[in-house]
């Protein structure tokens, strides 16, 4: 069958009357081949004449066939697809074609689909759906032969070709693209682009000599017939070829000659394109101020004329440079909206497809970018986590176990600060992977960095402990907790909320050099977050606190004791009509700190409860009645039981030594004393029993327990509740 096809000579001037003169020359037999023609002469005006070209379209709408079929405004929506295409709003380009591909097919309009799917497969190339754009190629390739429509086989040739060279198929490209520039169908308007295209596969093929003629025919076609469009993009294809053999200075050059033409024509697609282009040069050549800048112009550009593809495009190649540049958290933003938009784009399945088809073209700089993506995905992990910790042991913990994903480190800290006391409280700690208890540091000792960073709200960073330590202090600490294998790296960043310093995050480690700009910008971001966990957790705890715990060993605090006291007393007296009382300070306890540090201090206290409460009743109480004095309630207790229970704590603590972190142990001891319920007493009158009782056990000698009785008056005081049995005067134990 022949297929006639719309032509038009060189050195006519085209105008809607010269088209319907040509087309009337063609004498087409239907309604459907005359519309087809109309769309090739619109096509073929797109570039050189916009407003010719939609003429056209309006000619087309009208045309219907004798069965009622709109074949001319389906035509019409292949061209608006075009111009779609070439402004590069692919996603409205693609829109028109499917529902075009639709209807020409179940009108069992062929010539329609081929070309409406050729379109399809060129807008899937541009977005980097190969695969697809391959399948949809072929199918159109596949029905224009059962055709015999040697032009379209020929323009759907040069667009297989440019996937393959897409897939860096040089010799399959090379020869679709060849049967296409050869094809005597070729438009004259395509031509240019297949050749120019053939030539970067025969650069490739180190076949320069036939690469040179072949762009220097494109081009001066594009001259003849004022193609300037696709003269700027053919000098774009030059600027790529002469880059192809290693030529990335002259490179440039051609790219701002292209640029310059592409700026007269105001085309923002080519402006955009060959300016990435020439920044990736730019870029690799270690240009990196006029590429960074270069790209920053091409975001502005395609996001301004709605590219969307290229904007995210140019987004990721800009957080690449901005990576280069160890910007880390402007690297992070870009490449986070640069994911956004293609995710926004084309669904997350397709958008991970394009970013496979593109990290496989990509060298060894999409591994950074891949590295740089995981640590924004952990980043914005660990603000999740974070957001959810109410003490600050999580905080610790979360913090610790991510950022030992982003970094090497031997030594992690998170210390709280206190402007007052001027300490660093080191509340969670990590060394060689083994937890340390916490412990406390002064915050204004002579070769105190941490200190230092606190004090001044900055960061510290020194690469090597042994040459910049000096810059900070006169002898720095540099020995950790567990190993006394020295420090020789190490990061301390303040932890600020609002305008307060109120901790810091450490990282060390005892191999120089570790720690870059970078590291710190990664934990000046997560410092960020860890303020407002720190903040929650003193909330959180100040709430718990309020609510009648204390914090650091769990046992009711003085509030609560209060509370708890009065409603016991109430209860006792109805029941049981007995109450002891025992109040314990531990001794000689500021040694305990001066000699082992607050930590160990600590430590004491909480062993202290953990022994206490063993020996105590799911009904008794115990609270922290001050500093390292604790008392206890024991409802419906008599005074030997209350002495029988004292005694027992009192053996236990001194029996068993606490082991310490250091390896060594310490042995602790407590003075008690002992009261119980009588007629008349309230809070004040037991506590100050109990008080006097306990300051008898210190002055005979500490570890030992006292009881204090009310003398039996001639008034007989006996206890409410049990008449005839008197409350005190009970035997010593
Ligand atoms: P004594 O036998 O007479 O009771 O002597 P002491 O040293 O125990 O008594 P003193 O009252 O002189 O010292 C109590 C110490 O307890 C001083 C204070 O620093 C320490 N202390 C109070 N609360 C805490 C705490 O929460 N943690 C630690 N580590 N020490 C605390
Ligand atoms: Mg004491
Ligand atoms: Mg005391």
């Amino acid at each position: 069958m022949l297929l006639m096809a719309y032509t038009v000579s060189m050195n006519q001037t085209a105008s809607l009357e010269t088209i319907r003169a040509n087309i009337a020359a063609n004498s087409p037999a239907t309604v459907s081949e005359r519309a087809r023609l109309w769309a090739d002469a619109g096509l073929l005006h797109i570039e050189s004449d916009p407003a010719l070209s939609q003429s056209v379209i309006a000619e087309l709408e009208s045309m219907v066939d004798d069965r009622g079929f709109q074949v001319g405004s389906n035509w019409a929506k292949v061209i608006r697809a075009w111009q779609y295409i070439k402004r590069g709003e692919e996603q409205r380009g693609a829109a028109e074609l499917r529902s075009a591909i639709a209807a020409f097919e179940s009108h069992g309009e062929k010539r329609g689909a081929i070309r409406a799917l050729n379109g399809l497969g060129v807008v899937y190339r541009y977005i980097g759906l190969l695969d697809r754009a391959l399948e949809i190629l072929k199918r159109a390739m596949a029905m224009a032969e059962s055709l015999g429509w040697d032009e379209l086989i020929s323009t759907i040739n040069t667009n297989l070709g440019l996937v393959y060279l897409d897939l860096h198929d040089w010799n399959e490209a090379a020869l679709c693209l060849e049967s296409a520039t050869n094809s005597s169908f070729a438009a004259i308007h395509n031509l240019p682009i297949h050749q120019s295209h053939l030539a970067i596969a025969y650069t490739e093929l180190e076949r320069i000599n036939e690469a040179e003629e072949l762009i220097a025919k494109a081009l001066k076609i594009c001259r003849d017939n004022k193609f300037e469009i696709t003269e700027a993009d053919v000098m774009g294809k030059y600027a790529a070829i002469v880059e192809r053999q290693g030529q990335h200075e002259s490179a440039v050059l051609r790219y701002d000659e292209s640029l310059a033409l592409a700026k007269k024509l105001g085309n923002k697609r080519l402006m955009a394109e060959h300016g990435m282009a020439r920044a990736k040069i730019l870029f690799a050549i270690g240009r990196i101020d006029e590429a960074e800048q270069s790209l920053a112009d091409a975001v502005d550009l395609s996001r301004s004329a709605g590219m969307q593809i290229l904007a995210a495009n140019a987004l990721s190649e800009l957080a690449l440079v901005k990576a280069k540049r160890e910007r880390w958290e402007e690297a992070y933003k870009y490449a986070d909206e640069a994911s956004k938009m293609e995710r926004s784009l084309f669904g997350d399945k397709v958008a991970n497809q394009a970013a496979t088809f593109k990290a496989e073209r990509e060298s060894v700089q999409s591994a950074a970018y891949r590295e740089e993506l995981k640590r924004l995905s952990i980043l914005s992990e660990i603000g999740m986590a974070l957001a959810g910790s109410v003490d600050i042991e999580s905080v610790g913990k979360i913090l610790y176990e991510r950022i030992s994903a982003l970094m090497a480190m031997d030594v992690f800290g998170l210390a709280l600060y206190d402007d007052q006391a001027m300490t660093l409280d080191f509340r969670y700690f990590v060394e060689d992977t083994q937890r340390v208890e916490p412990f406390t540091l002064p915050a204004d000792a002579d070769g105190s960095l941490g200190g230092i960073c606190a004090r001044s709200s900055e960061p510290i960073l020194i690469s090597d402990l042994e040459l910049d330590a000096k810059k900070y202090v006169k002898k720095p600490r540099t020995a950790g907790k567990v190993s006394k294998a020295p420090i020789r790296a190490l990061i301390y960043y303040p932890v600020r909320v609002k305008d307060r310093t109120i901790g810091l995050i450490s990282v060390q480690s005892r191999a120089a050099e570790v720690y870059q700009a970078h590291h710190l910008e990664i934990i000046k971001a997560l410092s960020a977050y860890a303020g407002v966990a720190l903040e929650n957790a003193r909330l959180f705890s100040e709430l718990k606190s309020m609510a009648g715990t204390d914090p650091l060993t769990g046992a009711l605090n003085r509030r609560r004791f209060m509370e708890v006291f009065a409603s016991e007393l109430q209860r006792v007296r109805r029941y049981c009509g007995k109450l002891g009382i025992i109040l314990f300070d531990l001794d000689k306890f500021k040694q305990v700190n001066d000699r082992h540090g607050h930590v160990v201090g600590d430590l004491v206290l909480k062993e202290a409860v953990r022994r206490c409460s063993t020996s105590l009743r799911s009904n008794d109480y115990l609270a922290r009645f001050g500093g390292e004095e604790f008392i206890i309630i024991l409802p419906c207790t008599g005074l030997d039981g209350t002495l029988v229970v004292a005694e027992r704590t009192r053996k236990y603590f001194e029996s068993e030594p606490i082991p310490l972190p250091d390896g060594q142990s310490l042995t602790f001891t407590a003075s008690f004393g002992c009261a119980s319920l009588c007629e008349g007493d309230d809070l004040d009158s037991l506590t100050t029993r109990v008080d006097k009782a306990m300051y008898r056990a210190k002055n005979a000698g500490r570890n030992r327990v006292e009881f204090e009785i009310i003398e039996n008056t001639d008034e007989g005081i006996t206890v409410s509740g049990l008449p005839g049995k008197p409350c005190c005067g009970e035997a010593k134990p």
